[in-house]
């Protein structure tokens, strides 16, 4: 197909221009590769160097890569069994789809497969008939960061509750999201049930909120005292910035309680600040001291909580996109960044593959408005168009855009 050819054309380019440098120890790892619209189409393969791989690359230039976070005796052997695990990093992906963010109802869309209908917006099932739509999705700034928020939250997770500093490597997915590899020593080795108890306590999974001294039943209204470590830590952070910054109508709302009331209870602010530091909540006026409480407790572990791919970082035989190499479904670079380069990281700009040198003439199917290299393109509805060689493949790897002529 001729838009195959386009893309493998300028990616194979890209590979010669661009030596990727991941991941470390190759020789131990398992590959994978996809081809175009299909992310993992051959799993098994091995290199025993990074210039091995590199000249793969070059040549078959593959759509998707990806390397397994485990390291093996035997990489290529199969059944997986065979291959004799070693020790594995651990991998925590955040992905801006799974995200329910505002402007999904401007560049995302739906179509019902049974009835026809159609409408703007990330949803699950069709409004007209219930049958799950399908949806077309797309990412902007706006999601990405919110997906780099979280990856912020991780990092004080990861920094303030177990030390982990070293071994942390971040990237861009290459579509709506980034990757952030632990791969320090003390990590590698650690069992299965070891990372799910490290990713429940990321993601406040099961919470025993009596066990970590709050409102323990048949007590007074009790908190743990400032200057505590982990969870209770969060929470009372949490509770403090609500009680300060928070208006009396918010609180109404998480507390399911009377503005009136909750207003009543705000005049007391200095007095329930100062609860805080004694390891007590002060009393809400009415009775309900303990449901209105255990509501707001509950509200800030929903905000502090990460919203982590479960799957992704406990299956010890997972593939994960290699750093640095091309995303085959957006052209983009699952580009390797630093904490510092996270920070200002626009993906639009800092992840292209491709400069905006040269053009492409393309026959757009649909497309919402979009800015690639800092100019804004679209929206487009069958309509043709002649584009930079970077807006175009995007276009064209998102199957969004033909190539004309
Ligand atoms: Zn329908
Ligand atoms: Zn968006």
């Amino acid at each position: 197909m001729q838009e195959q050819d386009f893309l493998k054309k300028h990616f194979s380019g890209f590979y010669k221009a661009n030596f990727v440098e991941d991941p470390p120890e190759p020789g131990q790892r398992e590959f994978g590769i996809g081809e175009f619209g299909r992310k993992i189409t051959q799993r098994h393969l091995s290199f025993s160097s990074l210039s091995e791989f590199n000249s793969f690359l070059q040549k078959e230039t593959p759509f998707f890569v990806s390397y397994s976070t485990a390291l093996y005796n035997q990489p290529s052997a199969r059944p997986m069994e065979a291959k004799g695990f070693l020790e594995g990093d651990i991998v925590y992906e955040f992905d801006a789809d799974d995200i329910k963010t505002p402007c999904k109802q401007i560049h995302d869309s739906w179509a019902c497969p049974k009835c026809n209908a159609k409408g703007k917006g990330a949803i699950e099932l069709c409004t007209e008939c219930g049958t799950p739509v399908k949806v077309e999705q797309w990412f902007c700034e706006e999601c990405l960061g919110e997906a780099k928020k979280q990856i912020f939250e991780l990092k004080e997770f990861l920094e303030e509750d177990f030390s982990f500093t070293e071994g942390i490597s971040i990237n861009f997915s290459g579509s709506a999201g980034f990757h952030l590899h632990l791969r320090g020593k003390n990590i590698r080795q650690l069992p299965q049930a070891a990372r799910i108890e490290l990713l429940d306590f990321l993601t406040g999974t099961n919470l025993d909120l009596e066990a970590i001294g709050f409102l323990e039943s048949g007590k007074a209204l009790e908190c743990p005292k400032q200057g505590a470590f982990g969870w209770p830590k969060k929470i009372m952070l949490g509770l403090k910035e609500l009680i300060e910054n928070a208006p009396s109508d918010k609180i109404a709302a998480i507390a399911g309680v009377r503005d009136s009331n909750a207003k009543k209870f705000l005049e007391k602010k200095q007095k329930i600040l100062e609860g805080f530091e004694k390891g007590m909540l002060f009393p809400f006026p009415t009775k309900k001291s303990r449901e209105f409480w255990l509501a707001l407790v509950k509200f800030v572990v929903e905000q502090k909580r990460l919203d982590i791919d479960r799957q992704t970082s406990i299956d010890l035989n997972k593939i994960i996109r290699v750093p640095n190499t091309i995303h085959g479904g957006t052209g983009f670079v699952a580009k390797k960044i630093s904490w510092e380069e996270l920070k200002k990281f626009n993906a639009f700009n800092d992840a292209l593959a491709f400069s905006e040198e040269g053009t492409a003439k393309v026959l757009i199917n649909k497309a919402p408005r979009f800015n690639i290299g800092g100019k804004f393109f679209g929206p487009f509805q069958n309509s043709e168009a002649e584009l930079p060689l970077n807006a175009a493949v995007f276009l064209v790897a998102k199957q969004a855009a033909r190539l004309v002529g």
